[in-house]
């Protein structure tokens, strides 16, 4: 609820103004987790604030940890049983960096893009999420933070789900914790993640900045992209570039491209010679990502010499790079995996034939061949 919303709503109670911060402070602070727990304000204000709203979409969670628990991985079960994941990491102080919390989460149940790699993608789309349970998994992760004395200092929207294709709620979300009155962390520390939505970018760019946009790049050449991203056969690689280009200019604000190595499918020479002269003259800085293994792709992460290898071609292009270590892959942290395990086993043949698509498809793009038939998606097909 926006804070104007509140205080109008606290007015048709005559309940006075000034309890409309008691009543953020209860939401936003971090300290509690009910509505019950709000000791500031009257029994019966509480008792109407029960009987109107929700406190909490995530309620019911289950907390897993990992890398000793600088990874803690939670899967929310919402009231239609849908189940989305966060993932919260900590990155102790360093010599030349602050302590970190960054926060990891979804936009949607599911997705509808499909991309091989990526076990949301498998799970095929559930549905878009409401602004309350997006903001939720950021104040579930505040209060967990809070406990520990510690701060939230990132949020990336790289969970489950394409955030372009739920825009109006996620822009309400992120407006909610921008806002000073509300979670009130800076637009600076805020990435959105995009598979290419070619159409979300522009209309960001109007906005003007409003957080770091990531875009998952995973391949410079058509045919490989078309196999990694199927939304790529909707707005090839040129037209993303293209807009990202312009949101640059536009807002002055730097483009991360994420980049998935997947062993022998897009961490070649050519492939990387190829994102360099893509990018290259770019305002943009590249991460390189081991794929995270997920069941029921015929992929594995490339090995590390192959990644530096990469990330050299692109340095000498003139293009920042950085290889990303991945987190908490003991407790399935790439994006839907545990989710997808509760979905259940498909049946095997039609693992078998998913396996052998993308063996199929991705060794014709590494040939340059671009197929036009509709990528079908996920192990159903
Ligand atoms: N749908 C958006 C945001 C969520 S996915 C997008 O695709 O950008 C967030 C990131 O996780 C993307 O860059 C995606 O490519 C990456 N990802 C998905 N599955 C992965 C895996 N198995 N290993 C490593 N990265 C993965
Ligand atoms: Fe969707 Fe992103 Fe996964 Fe692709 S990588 S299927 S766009 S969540």
């Amino acid at each position: 609820m926006t804070p104007d919303a509140l205080a109008a709503w606290l007015a048709e109670r005559d309940v006075p103004a000034y309890r409309a911060r008691q009543v953020a402070d209860g939401v936003w602070g971090g300290a509690i987790g009910s509505i019950d727990e709000m000791r500031t304000l009257p029994a019966v204000l509480r008792a109407e604030l029960e009987a109107a709203f929700r406190f909490d979409t995530v309620a019911d969670t289950e907390m897993k940890e990992a890398d000793g628990g600088l990874t803690e991985k939670a899967l929310h079960r919402l009231a239609d049983g849908a189940l989305i994941e966060s993932v919260l990491m900590h990155y102790p102080a360093r010599p030349n960096s602050r302590e970190r919390h960054t926060l990891c989460i979804s936009s949607q149940a599911g997705c509808a893009v499909g991309c091989p790699f990526c076990a949301t993608g498998e799970l095929g789309f559930g549905r878009d999420l409401e602004v309350a349970e997006i903001v939720d998994q950021v104040r579930f992760a505040s209060r967990r933070l809070t406990d520990e004395g510690q701060r939230l200092t990132n949020i990336v929207f790289m969970g489950m789900g394409e955030p372009l294709l739920n825009l109006d709620r996620v822009l309400a979300a992120i407006e909610a914790l921008n806002d000073r009155r509300r979670f009130g962390l800076g637009a600076r520390h805020i990435t959105v993640s995009t598979s290419g939505v070619v159409p979300g970018i522009r209309r960001l760019t109007a906005l003007g900045p409003q957080f770091t946009l990531a875009v998952s790049l995973h391949a410079a050449r058509d045919p490989l992209r078309d196999v990694l991203v199927p939304l790529n056969r909707r707005w090839p690689v040129a037209e993303v570039i293209e807009a990202a280009r312009d949101h640059s200019k536009a807002t002055g604000r730097r483009i991360s491209y994420e980049v998935t190595m997947i062993g022998g499918v897009n961490d070649t020479e050519l492939d990387a010679e190829a994102m360099a002269d893509l990018l290259r003259g770019d305002h943009a800085h590249v991460n390189l990502i081991p794929m995270n293994p997920v069941a029921h792709t015929p992929w594995i992460a490339s090995p590390m010499p192959v990644i530096e290898q990469f990330a050299s071609t692109l340095r000498t292009a003139g293009i920042e790079t950085t290889i990303r270590r991945n987190r908490g892959q003991e407790v399935g942290a790439a994006c839907g995996q545990l989710a997808a395990e509760r979905s259940g086993e498909p049946p095997a043949p039609a693992v078998a034939r998913r396996r052998a698509r993308l063996v199929a498809e991705s060794a014709a793009a590494l040939l340059g061949e671009r197929s036009h038939e509709p990528s079908p998606v996920g192990v159903g097909e």
